[in-house]
């Protein structure tokens, strides 16, 4: 496989609730990164594609499972006639039911829609089932996590399901381990870097976010873009997380 950039997306709509206002992308703009990409010759294509022969491929992919990839985000793809991939938080989902776990941001997409994307040749992926911090789990409810996301969807799909994002693109060599355990053959990051192949369990994405301008949008497509206050945040709260669990790990239970 080729060296493809990954957009990384999350919710696209005009109001989002302050909980996913920075990651949310207005549906004007989402339309116009579209169209930019088709001005300067990229080629949607989908995260299992080899590439080998179109034109400046790119990949698009949307966390979490938020209704509106089926109400702002799908048409306009469709639109286009570009590929996606969503990675859904099973747990979350609208109507979860007795399934139902952790604390949904936003309105998120029922059973159905999630059928009918995959019906309309939409890539489904895990965001494992209550989107916790993966790394800070232990062994027994970590391969919880990653199965029981895993199994729901290819039960109601019927088709499997090999493929996931890390929930806040956080992973360790441990949680890597144990996804290749659970039967995913591949994992996505967030990394802000260009995937030099998509194989592995450490795949890097690009983050497109509500303050991306097009210019920035522009260069992130490119490979180009310097996320360098992100890294920088992004690092600063690692060492946070560390400390916290290295206490808890300490502690005779949690
Ligand atoms: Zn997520």
């Amino acid at each position: 496989m080729r060296a493809v950039p990954i957009l990384m997306y999350h919710s696209v709509r005009d109001d989002p609730p302050p909980d996913t206002a920075a990651l949310s992308v207005r549906p004007g703009v989402f339309a116009d990164q579209m169209a930019l990409l088709r001005e300067r010759g990229f080629t949607p294509v989908r995260l299992s594609d080899p590439a080998a022969d179109v034109p400046r491929p790119i990949c698009i992919t949307f966390d979490d499972g938020y209704a509106d990839f089926h109400s702002e985000a799908l048409p306009v793809l469709a639109s286009f006639g570009y590929p996606a991939t969503v990675f859904v938080t099973t747990g979350w989902l609208d109507d979860a039911g007795p399934d139902a776990a952790g604390r949904p941001l936003d309105t998120m997409l029922r059973w159905g829609h999630v059928r009918e994307l995959a019906a309309e040749g939409v890539e489904i992926g895990a965001h494992s089932h209550s989107h916790p911090q993966l790394d800070q789990l232990r062994d027994g409810p970590l391969h919880d996590e990653l199965t029981r996301s895993r199994l729901l969807l290819e039960d109601r799909l019927q088709t499997p399901v090999t493929t996931m994002a890390y929930p806040y693109g956080y992973s360790s060599a441990r949680v890597r381990r144990a996804v290749a355990r659970a039967g995913y053959t591949t994992a996505y990051v967030v990394a802000n870097d260009v995937a030099a192949d998509r194989s592995g369990y450490a795949i890097p994405r690009l983050t497109v976010q509500r303050s991306t301008t097009p210019a920035a949008f522009g260069r992130i497509a490119e490979g180009s873009h310097r996320f360098h206050r992100e890294k920088i945040l992004t690092k600063g709260y690692a060492v946070v997380r560390r400390s916290r669990y290295l206490y808890r790990q300490a502690m005779p239970r949690d």
